[in-house]
């Protein structure tokens, strides 16, 4: 695999210092590469490229159908590539292949949609004012945009931002994951392929605490969108302040995946067991916490079992794995303190098998933590791995109590075939993002994002373009003589 360096106002280059960092693969913990290092001086380069593209660059002013056709041909481009891409990711994250394929599919979609959206949906009001004003919005771009990603899964949501920050008429800088730099790379490879004009788009590689702290403290920059932990998202917004930057944060989370008597069993089950092993259980809407009726607890978790027990572990590059190994030795450790912890809070730890010829990569088989309680730290901080809590409740009210009863707010699943129950309980739950009788399918309209530390702001839909991509100007404009006071006419 390639060396990877910084993309700066249009080049492939390496870091202004020459260092560079190992990229690791989390299935053989062989080193796959070496990735440029950026730091303060490249982010202010790239900084500089992406604000004077905006300013003097033609991104900014270029007809709408003119600039869409960018756009779309980065949707074709990524099309053309998903194949590789997908490998890409797997080699980098550990995520099952079969799992990146579809997001990565996605990720051309995200394009497309921004395209549409922007052409049909970026657009201001008009406000009458009886015969003597009328006055107008108009939504403009903000300029240079600082995109942080994380790594588990680093293409879609790359994409996620990028699409309807460049599709609006910003120019961007992008400091993703130093996990996972593989398909950030590749997008810059395709943007370049595009013919985007120079420094409309750059990356620049490169740690948290230097290039994304530089990143966040660059004044030239007029807005960070963040998707990671919650405490980083909590340093990113004091860092902004100096600057009075607009920030879109999309954090951490704990969400309920409630199963009531009366659910329809064994759909409640594939969806609970999916939503929890799924992306190797590294992902922000996880149902880490399983609230199960106690007249059903008793068989719900006799099939949980069984399923644990067949999930398939294994090397991610493999059509069949269903489980792969979590991204570093980092995580593999907090995960592997967390199962630990669950056994001194009390719970029954029940586990999959982890198959021969897996014990290099960094893999948790599939956890349930039964008899779990909801107070426990297991059940309410963020694991971010193939853990679930397995908890019980008897009435509507307690479990939508407990449902509550964390710092997290980002997502929540309802099974019920009661239709009030269904309807009510979902609007109680405190999450941005609640399902009923279904597992996480996004439409790309609804607004995404979470309440309480799950974050501030949502992505997706106009939401993304006229709520933060963008700035409104109201202008007002008069339509005949109205009063003006005449401060200091006395004659
Ligand atoms: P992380 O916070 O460790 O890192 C995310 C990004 O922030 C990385 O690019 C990192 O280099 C950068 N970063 C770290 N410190 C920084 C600093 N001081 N200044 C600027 N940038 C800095 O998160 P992660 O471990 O990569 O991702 C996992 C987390 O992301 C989980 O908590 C998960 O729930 C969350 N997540 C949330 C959503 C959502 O939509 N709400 C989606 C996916 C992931």
């Amino acid at each position: 695999m390639e060396n990877i360096q910084l993309y700066v106002n249009g080049s492939f280059v390496p870091a202004v210092d020459g260092r560079t960092f190992d990229n690791v693969n989390p299935f053989t913990k062989e080193v796959t590469n070496q990735v440029a290092a950026g730091d303060q001086a490249d982010v202010e380069q790239a900084c500089e490229a992406a604000d004077s593209a905006f300013k003097t660059g033609p991104w900014g002013h270029m007809p709408l159908k003119e600039r869409m056709t960018y756009i779309e041909r980065i949707a074709d481009l990524i099309d053309e590539s998903v194949a590789d891409i997908a490998v890409m990711e797997s080699l980098d994250t550990g995520l099952p292949i079969s799992q990146t394929k579809k997001m990565v599919a996605r990720a051309a979609e995200n394009f497309r949609f921004y395209s549409r959206m922007v052409q049909t949906h970026l657009h201001g009001d008009a406000y009458q004012v009886d015969d003597a004003f009328i006055n107008y919005t108009v939504y403009q771009p903000l300029g240079a945009v600082g995109l942080i990603t994380p790594w588990n899964a680093p293409f879609m949501l790359t994409t996620w931002k990028v699409a309807p920050a460049l599709a609006s008429g910003n120019t961007v800088v992008l400091k993703p994951a130093e996990l996972s730099p593989l398909s950030a790379n590749k997008l810059a490879q395709i943007i370049d392929a595009a013919g985007v004009p120079k420094g409309v788009f750059n990356v620049v590689h490169g740690y948290g605490e230097t290039a994304g702290a530089a990143l966040v403290q660059n004044d030239k920059v007029k807005a960070i969108s963040f998707t990671g932990e919650t405490v980083t998202g909590k340093t990113i917004i004091k860092n902004a302040a100096d600057s009075l930057k607009k920030t879109s944060m999309e954090l951490g989370g704990k969400s309920p995946i409630i199963v009531f008597d009366d659910a329809d069993f064994e759909r409640a089950l594939d969806a609970a067991v999916w939503g929890i092993f799924s992306f190797n259980g590294e992902r922000c809407t996880a149902n880490s916490r399983l609230f199960v009726h106690t007249s059903i607890k008793q068989t719900f978790t006799e099939a949980l079992k069984k399923r644990v027990d067949q999930i398939k572990m294994g090397d991610p590059m493999d059509n069949q794995t269903e489980l792969g190994p979590l991204i570093d030795q980092a995580h593999f450790e907090k995960v592997s303190r967390y199962i630990e912890m669950a056994e001194k809070e009390g719970c029954d730890v029940y586990q999959g098998q982890q198959p021969s010829g897996t014990s290099d990569g960094y893999f948790v088989p599939p956890t349930l933590l039964l008899n779990a309680t909801n107070d426990m730290r297991v059940s309410q901080e963020e694991i971010f791995g193939p853990v679930m809590s397995v908890i019980e409740f008897s009435t509507e009210q307690d479990v939508i109590d407990m449902a509550n009863a964390v710092e997290y707010g980002l997502a929540g699943y309802v099974w019920t075939n009661d239709i009030k129950r269904g309807h009510r309980v979902a609007q109680a739950v405190d999450a941005g993002m609640l399902w009923i009788n279904a597992q996480n399918v996004r439409d790309l309209r609804i607004p995404f994002g979470g309440m309480k530390s799950s974050g501030i702001g949502r992505e997706g839909g106009h939401h993304a373009i006229l709520e933060f991509y963008t700035e409104p100007k109201a202008i007002h404009v008069a339509l005949g003589d109205h009063p003006i006071p005449q401060f200091g006419k006395h004659d």
